[in-house]
């Protein structure tokens, strides 16, 4: 039977992998993770049995230790419980769900644990790619993509191995904005710009996806996991969000992976990979689904993608700044601070001040990110 954590069950990702877990009936949860949802994590400790669980506040754990007191179930607090829950003995995939650069260390740990990771937190691979796969190398562990994307993308280049990518087609909905100018988009609020129009996700990514930085993210995650150069991968708007992503090869030919636009399939296929497991999801109907369209991305009004572009090119600390200051941006913007066409401003403000490190450790990038993120958090506008 296997045996995983997932850091950050609680969240979009957490409970869909709940979900397939409970489906699949040959998974065991040995440690789940929350950062306040206290109420939702004594459920889900009730139900699927961990053994450890670790919220991040250490008077929320307190409060769910006792709320657990006839359970046989230990409660953990703050990144050393999320790392103990990364590295818990026994467990051999650990899935990332946590949102933003808080998955770093625990993700780290966890490889060094010998664990497979079933990674969801793109923002790890966005800031520190170069080191998770070095370090992923080394130990011999397994990186499996949960997003859609990515898993697409790693289904594709099944039954393939040697043979050489050409070009990766890496789709995007282009989020609930698409299609509109500037001048549009001055207004906009924080609840437009929550109403994505084919994926329901945790708010973080929601809003990255409007502004299409979680493109942006993406291609950084494609670079990292699949060994490409950044301009191997084309951006490519499907709005209809059921071509996932696909892989051409030298002979011309495109493989892609199709499917209703549901993350628990991909989830699925990180935790059974290389076997497809029978499951109740929505399956698609062509008859329905008859139209697939597909246009450029508009960088000049979505500026966050040229941003990441920007980061990728220069590389070294900068892409952790990128992801730093952008958390930052997206959280601003949800609190009515800022407004939408002030998030990439906001990063290229962050990004412009930075002295860039081309040769960095770990604690290099943890300072980048805690750099950006008090950088952004300062700036004014008028
Ligand atoms: P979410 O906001 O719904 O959930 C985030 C989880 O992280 C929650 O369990 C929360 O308790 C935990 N968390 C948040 N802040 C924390 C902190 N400071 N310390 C410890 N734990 C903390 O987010 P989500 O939509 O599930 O996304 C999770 C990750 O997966 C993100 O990196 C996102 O980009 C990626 N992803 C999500 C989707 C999706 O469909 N939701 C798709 C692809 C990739
Ligand atoms: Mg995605």
């Amino acid at each position: 039977m296997r045996k995983i954590s997932i850091l950050g069950s609680t969240g979009s990702i957490g409970t869909q992998t709940l979900e397939v877990v409970e489906n699949l009936n040959s998974i065991h949860v040995m440690a789940i993770t929350g950062n306040s949802n206290i109420q939702l994590l004594e459920e889900q400790a009730r139900k699927f049995h961990p053994e450890l669980v670790a919220v991040m506040d250490e008077k929320n754990a307190e409060v769910l230790r006792e709320r657990l007191a006839d359970c046989d179930i230990r409660v953990v607090c703050g990144m050393d419980g999320l790392v103990e829950a990364a590295t818990y003995e026994g467990v051999d995939t650990v899935v990332t769900s946590v949102v933003g650069n808080v998955g770093l260390k625990p993700t780290f740990e966890a490889i060094r644990a010998g664990k497979n990771i079933a990674l969801a937190n793109k923002e790890t691979l966005v800031s520190a790619g170069q080191l998770v796969m070095d370090l992923a190398k080394k130990h011999n562990i397994n990186i499996y993509p949960v997003d859609s994307e990515h898993s697409a993308i790693f289904q594709s280049l099944q039954g393939n191995a040697g043979n050489r990518i050409e070009r990766i087609l890496l789709t995007a909905s282009g989020g609930p904005f698409r299609g509109k100018k500037r001048e549009e988009l001055m207004q906009v609020t924080a609840a437009d710009a929550l109403k994505h129009p084919n994926w329901s996700m945790g708010s973080k990514i929601t809003i990255d996806s409007a502004t299409l930085m979680n493109k942006g993210l993406e291609v950084m995650e494609a670079k990292w996991l699949f060994g490409v150069d950044v301009d191997q991968i084309e951006v490519l708007v499907h709005p209809q969000s059921i071509i996932h992503s696909a892989v051409e090869y030298e002979d011309g030919a495109i493989v892609a992976q199709l499917g209703e636009p549901d993350m628990r399939v991909p989830i699925q296929y990180a935790l059974t990979y290389p076997e497809r497991v029978k499951n109740p999801f929505p399956r698609v109907d062509f008859t329905k689904r008859n139209q697939f369209t597909f246009e450029k991305p508009d960088m000049e009004t979505f500026r966050c993608l040229s941003l990441a572009y920007r980061a990728l090119k220069t590389g070294g600390t900068l892409p952790a700044v990128l992801n730093g200051a952008n958390e930052i941006a997206v959280a601003r913007f949800l609190k009515g601070e800022i407004t939408f066409l002030q998030i990439p401003e906001l990063i290229e403000q962050t990004m412009d001040a930075y002295t860039v490190k081309q040769e960095y450790t770990l604690e290099d990038l943890l300072e980048a990110d805690a750099w950006a993120k008090d950088y952004a958090a300062k700036v004014c506008f008028q």
